[in-house]
């Protein structure tokens, strides 16, 4: 939601009669202001933080002047928006700690679903606003309790007998701890597709204001076009590995029951935009995505040769550590992985120095191609280097799934390499 005027197309949007949850993130620009709050707070730059909060507060001011008609609505708003600015001013005279700042990022959803509702009222369209803290939340692991979502989402819902429409903050949930907590930057989508799968939806929809997931990365290549279905594996490949349309994680949750997920657009609300569904579909590229700030650390050692119990005891530090790994290769005496979390890289690499030589680079990108390449099928690999024949490739992982063929590159020749996919498996220049 950008501005008053797109509040108010979402109404024609969602003001159809059939019954939903709507789940909405912040305004545009919202939740990176709040995350530059909590940065200077966290520094203690009161002062950088006191303007920043008034910055902000002076354009929602701005924002209800336009959005409502009634004195009425007017009001509340204005109540509203001075209820949490006074809340986020509070934290310029305290303590600040990591669990302030999760609450300060939750800020932005709470005001916009507010004030969404309050536009709601105004208009005279029956709805109900739902707390996402009150059923939203992950476990120990960072993953949503989906037993708990489901159970607390079925009661608050059953207060409400006789209504269709539904109105919740995307994004934040509380934790194992009961804190204020969230489900990381463009969790909106995950707590749409959570949410669909914890009511048994007959669809889930992301609105973004791009026409559906394109087969390359529109910022980056001139050429691209919208995919008019993936399947969910494809779709959680892209999204992982960084169509940033859609949030890595948020795909899992629909797959698990089945859940069609349309990707359709704000600005173009008829248009057909990407279906993500199960079922069949045809061989060969549909897209690529690349995934930055990725490092490689490369293991090399004799007592690899032959020997087993090796990757175990390498991988085992990884998960020490709690670092998903993203690609692997091999050979008969060295390993290399990437992460894309260097906190605690040096610990890492420490452990690692007892099994061998260690090595570690970074500024890398995965550049993955996704579609469909069967095992047994021939090309596919000779398309994709004839594609790269000129670009420098670090490593290659493929065959680890028939959906997707990954290749590490220097971030530095990120945007060559995708051109130069679009134009080998595309032909779009
Ligand atoms: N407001 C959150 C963010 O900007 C969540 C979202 O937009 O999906 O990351
Ligand atoms: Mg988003």
């Amino acid at each position: 939601m950008g501005s008053p005027q797109r509040m108010n197309a979402l109404i024609d949007l969602i003001n159809d009669g059939e019954s939903k949850i709507v789940v909405l993130s912040a305004m545009s620009g919202t939740t990176n202001a709040l995350v530059e709050i909590g940065q200077a707070l966290f520094s203690k730059e009161n002062d950088k933080a006191t303007l920043l909060i008034h910055a902000l507060e002076t354009k929602y001011k701005d924002v209800i002047k336009e959005l409502y008609k009634s004195e009425n609505a007017f009001r509340k708003a204005q109540e509203l928006i001075s209820t949490h600015f006074d809340y986020l001013r509070s934290f310029t005279r305290d303590l600040f700690t990591i669990n302030e700042e999760r609450a300060i990022l939750a800020q932005g959803e709470l005001i916009s679903t507010a004030l969404f509702q309050f536009l709601l009222e105004e208009k005279e369209i029956p709805s109900v606003l739902l707390q996402a803290l009150n059923f939203m939340r992950i476990n120990e692991n960072e993953e949503p309790d989906m037993k708990f979502i489901s159970e607390n989402l079925k009661t608050e819902l059953s207060r409400y007998p006789g209504h269709t429409l539904f109105i919740t903050q995307g994004y934040i949930c509380r934790n194992d701890f009961g804190e204020i907590d969230n489900l990381k930057r463009g969790g909106s989508d995950y707590t749409a597709t959570i949410i669909g799968a914890a009511t048994g939806a007959d669809e889930i929809q992301i609105w973004t204001d791009i026409d559906g997931m394109h087969n390359n990365d529109p910022r980056i290549v001139n050429k691209t076009f919208p995919i008019a279905k993936l399947t969910f594996d494809e779709a959680a490949e892209l999204a992982y590995f960084g169509a940033k349309i859609l949030h890595p994680t948020c795909i899992l949750p629909a797959k698990n029951q089945n859940i069609p997920v349309k990707l359709l657009n704000t600005m173009q609300p008829d248009a057909p935009g990407t279906l993500i569904s199960s079922g069949n579909q045809a061989e060969g590229f549909r897209a690529v995505a690349a995934k930055d700030g990725i490092t490689v650390i490369n293991i090399k050692s004799g007592r690899m040769l032959m020997a087993y119990g090796f990757l175990r005891a390498v991988f085992e530090v990884f998960e020490r550590f709690r670092k998903p790994i993203d690609m692997i290769t091999t050979s008969e005496v060295a390993v290399s992985v990437t992460i894309d979390n260097t906190d605690e890289l040096e610990a890492i690499v420490d452990e690692l120095n007892t099994f061998g030589s260690v090595n570690v680079d970074g500024d890398l990108s995965i550049v993955s191609i996704v579609g469909l390449f069967p095992a047994a099928k021939p090309g596919y690999a000779g398309a994709i280097f004839d594609a790269l024949r000129n670009i420098p490739v670090r490593m290659i992982s493929y065959g680890g799934s028939e959906n997707n063929i990954s290749i590490l590159v220097d971030t530095k020749l990120k945007k060559q390499t995708l051109m130069a996919l679009n134009k080998g498996l595309f032909n779009l220049e």
